[in-house]
């Protein structure tokens, strides 16, 4: 699966992409990712991105002219729905992941200041998600979840054992939250693992499990 991100910071990914399981599943070209700097489109002599709201009021608005050109031409380069991270956003689910998993691709555009000019939210998005019901200095860390939470769905990104399947939120477990973990020691500061863990019973297990989703 092809990601392509728009931002005007695109080093606040380097650090991210090149660690654990997202760098391997780039490394082994289970996805492939591109960031690209929306200033570098601006054709503004300085690369301003931003200008005063019309009507007034407080901040900035990300201006239509780079982020047409930019999206315009990730969109010649990747089939996937192009989506607009913005609190205004419907909130994004583990179900959303899992539909957004089984696309080819997926452009994701990071706003900072007061958000982007409408106009291009009505011609070039077509759909607008939010992380949360909370308000973040710009769409990058929400680019990096959406990112993130698909990337780990992909066939083979968490390995051969598809761990995912089983875990909070997913359609095996009734999209309930997952049952509690334990591993060695059995006892730890007095604490003692739940007998029916060790007891090698698999059917005695798994009823512990499913009752203890939440
Ligand atoms: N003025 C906007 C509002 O009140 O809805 C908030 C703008 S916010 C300061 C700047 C950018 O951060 C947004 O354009 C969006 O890309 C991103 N952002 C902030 N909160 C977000 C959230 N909960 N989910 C996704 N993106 C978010």
């Amino acid at each position: 699966m092809r990601f392509d991100i728009a931002t005007i910071l695109p080093d606040a990914f380097t650090s991210y992409l090149n660690e654990s399981i997202i760098k391997r599943a780039i490394d082994n070209k289970l996805i492939e990712v591109y960031i690209h700097d929306i200033r570098s489109f601006s054709e503004n002599k300085h690369h301003k991105v931003d200008d005063i709201p019309f009507g007034g009021g407080a901040g900035m608005v990300m201006t239509p002219q780079p982020l047409y050109d930019c999206l315009t031409h990730i969109k010649t380069l990747n089939p996937g729905p192009v989506v607009y991270m913005t609190p205004q956003g419907r909130k994004f689910t583990q179900s959303k992941a899992e539909k957004l998993s089984l696309k080819s691709g997926l452009i994701l555009l990071c706003g900072r200041y007061e958000g982007i000019d409408n106009r291009i939210r009505e011609t070039l998005i077509d759909s607008e998600l939010s992380i949360g019901d909370y308000v973040l200095t710009g769409g990058e860390l929400a680019a990096m979840v959406i990112l993130d939470s698909v990337a780990r769905l992909i066939p083979n990104v968490l390995g051969k054992e598809e761990s995912h399947l089983e875990d909070s939120f997913s359609k095996k477990l009734d999209r309930k939250k997952e049952y509690p973990h334990y591993t060695r020691p059995a006892e730890f500061k007095g604490k003692k693992v739940p007998e029916v863990l060790l007891s090698g019973n698999h059917k005695a297990i798994a009823d512990w499990r499913k009752n203890h989703l939440k």
